[in-house]
């Protein structure tokens, strides 16, 4: 089974993973995915796709996103395969990934070939989902009483930020710019949830309210500004594989900072971290 197996190989590698097209002989032996005629291996596993440039970009930004897991989570991610697949298709899913070492499957839509109006598949994000819940979390499952079936068992902030902290530089300033405008133009109305709420919400996404799609837009923003702000504050930037760890032995935010708080220079009650915390975004927009 992946699950149990997943831990016990976090492979070691170099900090600079290359790209390379693999030779046919040298491919990992998925006959699922023999119709790709290009595969490229990544610092994390392989790359099959229809051409050579959709091979090689999905290669480069598996590896960004990897490295930047690693800088976050402190935790190598196993190796694994993405396969390039049409605009509502689903892959094939071969039953001998894991004789060939491979401990994720993920797929990838290449929007060019696509008719669809559709935005380019955040390839990193979606990683970021899965390796958080593969490799922190190592695929547990939710607890009979989860009443949040959303993503791993975390929090669903933390979910959110796992796959967040791993998007391309331009697409988090664009979700930063749009949460700091909002509420630089109605400074007097509440656009982010106080701490004491966050920390325990429900994915908007996984409720009646993603509907709304303005709340759910500032949930994934204030998701980042409170990343931006955590590591800002603390100067640390694996703070997320900290509060997760609590998180993996039952200790939510509020619990953590009162027991570890004081360890990363943040006060340990979250009345008054909401405080620092709401004058820290206040700064960032500029309105009174
Ligand atoms: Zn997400």
């Amino acid at each position: 089974m992946l699950v149990q197996i997943l831990c016990s190989v976090l492979l070691a590698r170099s900090n600079d993973p290359i790209i390379h097209p693999v030779l046919e002989e040298d491919r990992p032996d998925i006959s699922a995915f023999k119709k790709y005629p290009f595969c490229y291996t990544t610092g994390f596993g392989y790359v099959y796709a229809r051409t050579e440039d959709g091979a090689k970009e999905f290669a480069e930004e598996i590896n960004r996103a990897g490295n930047t897991y690693r800088k976050y989570f402190g935790s190598t991610v196993p190796n694994g395969t993405a396969v390039e697949v049409n605009y509502g298709e689903s892959p094939e899913s071969p039953s001998n990934l894991a004789s060939n070492k491979l401990f994720w499957l993920f797929p990838v839509i290449d929007a060019r070939n696509s008719s669809e109006p559709t935005i380019p598949y955040p390839v990193a994000h979606e990683l970021g989902h899965l390796w958080y819940y593969g490799v922190q979390w190592k695929y547990r499952p939710h607890s009979a009483t989860a009443v949040d079936p959303y993503g791993s068992p975390a929090e669903d902030y933390l979910d959110e930020i796992a796959a967040i902290l791993l998007e391309p530089d331009r697409e988090k300033e664009t979700r930063r710019i749009y949460l700091l405008n909002q509420m630089a133009a109605r400074p007097s109305e509440n656009l982010t949830w106080p701490l004491k709420e966050f920390t325990v919400l429900h994915h908007p996404n996984s409720t009646e309210q993603r509907k709304d799609v303005n709340l759910v837009v500032r949930f994934y923003s204030q998701c980042l500004l409170f990343s931006d702000y955590l590591i800002e504050t603390t100067k640390n930037e694996k703070i997320f594989a900290a509060i997760t760890e609590a998180s993996t032995k039952g200790k939510g935010f509020a619990v953590w900072l009162k027991e570890e708080g004081e360890k990363y220079d943040l006060p340990s009650d979250l009345e008054q971290l909401d405080k620092n915390w709401v004058a820290w975004i206040k700064s960032k927009h500029g309105s009174n």
